[in-house]
């Protein structure tokens, strides 16, 4: 019957499917994974796509993305950002709010929504900001999100790290809701004492390390996880980098507390500041060898829960400003897989559990359903990998405006050679298909 047949089917692909990388074809029909069985045991098909020479893991979501637009869009927009996902192997991103206007109000959260179907390719969940009123996280939940994101100098009331008690209030009121709360692990008011040390005669580099110094991020982190484990609040530390951190984190309880660390805490050491300048200005800022170990420790241990981009794109001539007046942030979805798949083919990293931290763990720890594995009725978001592709990251040819990066002439081997999203083919072959528009909104659904 011409109703059984399969909108699309993938053939001779080895897939990850229940931790194991077993020989399978899969069939999709209206978005979802409708079969998985033996080679050839799949009917006709509106389209076949040969994998034979591809791993196929579920569809990659990066928790942490800056896609910017509305008045910020000449750094990014959901556009050139959906792109870049796709053409990195990524279906699933989570927004952050730090936009301008930030993302912490009904209205804004709906622009977002609006220009991120409009641009259609990929799957976009939103953390928000925190509210003038606590109370209106509600209405932003109703609406749909997947995360409170919690700046150290976020000026709006109810949260200061200074006072545990307003922290102790926030975490109880947002215990309840299907919402985890990500933090940017950093003491408040760095900036100004980075200005400090600059009038008290130090150099830029100097002062911002300084300011940003390591033992900063495990004072936030133990507090907020001490004061969190006093209720049921989800918490989750973005890009952590530092050893005392890793330490700290080898003792709370998961998965009400997690964690994620970027591909460039674990593979850039500091100096690379001094080398590269602003290119390689960010915060928390890169570290010293000793951190850096920690962090792969870290992953070896399972300490750490997954893996994210932070990517956070920059007009180039705001990063040709000086040192301290240059904004901190890099661009990430494109040399994602890449760089993790690269330290697959080195022995450095697991293939099985960069898959998990990358697709199955995000997907638990945000309460997206039907994400991160591949298995019959989930939804069809799938990453076709190709693990000797090799080459040299071109950051010319990205598809975001932030055309540079710290990566720029690393050479790789591995990398996503089709991107498919809710059953529909949005990137093959470095091209970006962009006739359908499969992308979705997520928001968090907790099954307690
Ligand atoms: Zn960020």
């Amino acid at each position: 019957m011409i109703s059984d047949s399969l909108d699309l089917k993938i053939v001779n692909g080895t897939v990850y499917h229940s931790g194991e990388f077993i020989r399978r074809d899969i069939g999709i029909k209206n978005g979802k994974i409708s079969r998985i069985v033996q080679r050839g045991g799949l009917g006709s098909a509106e389209r076949t796509v040969d994998a034979s020479d591809a791993i196929i893991i579920p569809g990659v979501i990066d928790a942490h993305v800056h896609f910017r637009d509305l008045d910020l869009s000449y750094k990014e927009d959901f556009l050139s950002g959906s792109q870049a996902a796709i053409a990195g192997g990524v279906t699933t991103v989570l927004e952050m709010p730090n936009s301008r206007p930030k993302t912490n109000t009904l209205t804004t959260l709906k622009k977002k929504k609006t220009l991120a179907l409009k641009a259609g390719l990929i799957n976009i969940g939103f953390h928000v900001g925190l509210p003038e009123h606590l109370e209106s996280i509600k209405e932003l939940l109703q609406d749909g999100i997947v995360g409170v994101k919690i700046y150290p100098d976020d000026k709006t009331s109810y949260y200061e790290q200074t006072d545990d008690d307003k922290i102790k209030k926030f975490f109880q009121f947002i215990e309840n809701l299907p919402v985890r709360a990500c933090i940017h692990a950093e003491e408040p008011g760095l900036s100004i004492l980075e200005k400090e040390y600059i009038e008290g005669g130090m150099t830029a580099i100097d002062a911002y390390f300084k300011a940003h110094e390591p033992d900063s991020e495990a004072r936030v982190i133990k507090k907020l996880a001490r004061i969190a484990l006093e209720s049921r609040v989800k918490l989750h530390f973005c890009h952590v980098s530092t050893r005392p951190a890793i330490e700290f984190l080898k003792h709370v309880k998961k998965p009400q507390i997690s964690c994620e660390i970027t591909p460039h805490h674990l593979l850039l050491l500091k100096n690379q500041v001094n080398i590269q300048g602003t290119i390689a200005k960010m915060l928390p800022p890169l570290r010293s060898a000793t951190h850096v170990d920690a962090l792969w420790e870290g992953i070896r241990s399972g300490i750490i829960d997954i893996l994210a981009t932070d990517h956070a794109p920059h007009a180039k001539s705001e990063k040709e400003r000086d040192f301290t007046s240059a904004p901190s942030g890099l661009v990430g979805l494109e040399t994602f897989l890449p760089l993790c798949l690269t330290l697959v083919n080195e022995k450095r990293l697991k293939f099985k559990q960069l898959i998990q931290m990358i697709t199955e763990i995000p997907a638990k720890l945000f309460g997206l359903k039907n994400k991160g594995i591949i298995d019959i009725n989930k939804d069809a978001d799938l990453t076709l990998i190709n693990m000797s592709s090799s080459g040299c990251i071109t950051p010319s040819r990205f598809k975001t405006k932030a055309r540079f990066s710290p990566f720029d002439g690393w050479k790789y081997q591995g990398k996503a050679i089709m991107t498919i999203v809710n059953g529909k083919i949005v990137m093959e072959e470095d091209q970006i298909l962009k006739q359908s528009k499969p992308g979705k909104i997520l928001k968090s659904v907790f099954i307690e």
